[in-house]
């Protein structure tokens, strides 16, 4: 058997053109979806994700602003930043990119972005929204993830969920979405002895480990659905996800690719929060 392949850029092409719409009644009423991205440091991935995601916002005909400082900028420098654009009406979105430099507080540094503002979806206030399945920004990766099954037709009530991985910004709000839609859940992470024996449940797979291939073709019951959230490079230097794709394909009946699955989802989806978090600022000054 050999799996359909569930395809973001596609995917993620048709959001961003139901987007379009949307961009274009905000600025017949005089405002431009704004989106600021801090940048701190010289992580060479961190740059690539931001000018990705400067170059989605601009092709959108999106205000972005890239604010890039080095590795010496205070925390009490970055805390100004912030909230000197808390206050910044041309911007209606904040992302600060992760991972920051060793010497900051991290969580402090999301806590201190308007909750308004937090395209992110990682201030708690929002995180807490979130878990009481109240209306909110959703995490980007996962809410893209939630998207690409949608788009596909899958169904997920009654189904099994499995999602190996459990950190706040993938593995733990992905469970949640996916228990929302009425998926039985479970985790698995690190310390889960015989991984395979709880893969093998899933019917719905959603890998966000980091570990290049380390979901193979046993690791999977029969026509699963297999998401692979990982972006790791092979010993070839090329971009490849936590799972081995070329096994697994054989098996699933629905698979991601790396790349061109869950990675373009997640931009798009900080595109679409972005212009809510504008159009709920339109309402308000209403
Ligand atoms: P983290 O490192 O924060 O979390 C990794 C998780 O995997 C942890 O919960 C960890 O468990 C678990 N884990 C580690 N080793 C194993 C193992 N051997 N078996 C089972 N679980 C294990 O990573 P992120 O969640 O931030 O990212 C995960 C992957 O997704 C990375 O490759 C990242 O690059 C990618 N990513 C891709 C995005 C996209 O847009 N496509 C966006 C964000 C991330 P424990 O908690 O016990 O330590």
């Amino acid at each position: 058997m050999s799996s359909v392949l569930i395809n973001g850029n596609e995917i993620g092409k048709v959001i961003r053109n139901n987007l379009q719409t949307r961009i274009e009644d905000l600025k017949k009423q005089g405002v431009v979806p704004g989106l600021a991205v801090v940048l701190v440091g010289d992580n060479a991935a961190s740059k690539t994700y931001v000018t990705n995601k400067q170059k989605t916002c601009e092709s959108l005909g999106m205000h972005s602003r890239l604010l890039s400082f080095t590795s010496s900028l205070s925390q009490e420098e970055l805390m100004t930043t912030i909230h000197d654009l808390n206050t910044d009406e041309s911007i209606h979105g904040i992302l600060v990119q992760l991972p920051l430099p060793k010497h900051f507080d991290e969580s402090l540094i999301l806590s201190a972005i308007s909750p308004d503002k937090d395209v992110d979806g990682f201030h708690p206030n929002n995180v807490g929204k979130m878990l009481l399945g109240q209306e909110t920004f959703l995490p980007c990766t996962p809410f893209g993830v939630m998207k690409l099954l949608e788009h596909s037709g899958i169904e997920i009530a009654g189904k099994h969920a499995v999602v190996v991985g459990r950190s706040n910004i993938v593995g733990k709000p992905m469970g949640q979405l996916l228990l929302q839609k009425d998926a039985t859940v479970t985790y698995a992470h690190s310390k889960t002895p015989d991984l395979g024996s709880i893969t093998r449940q899933a019917d719905i797979l959603v890998v966000a480990v980091g570990i290049a291939k380390l979901i193979q073709a046993e690791h999977i019951k029969d026509g699963a659905i297999v998401i692979d959230v990982g972006m790791n490079r092979d010993e070839n230097n090329k971009l490849c996800g936590d799972v081995d794709f070329a096994s697994v394909s054989q098996k699933a009946s629905f698979i991601t690719p790396v790349p061109g699955g869950v990675g373009p989802m997640t931009i798009t989806m900080l595109m679409e929060n972005t212009i809510q978090s504008a159009e709920n600022k339109l309402r308000q000054d209403k």
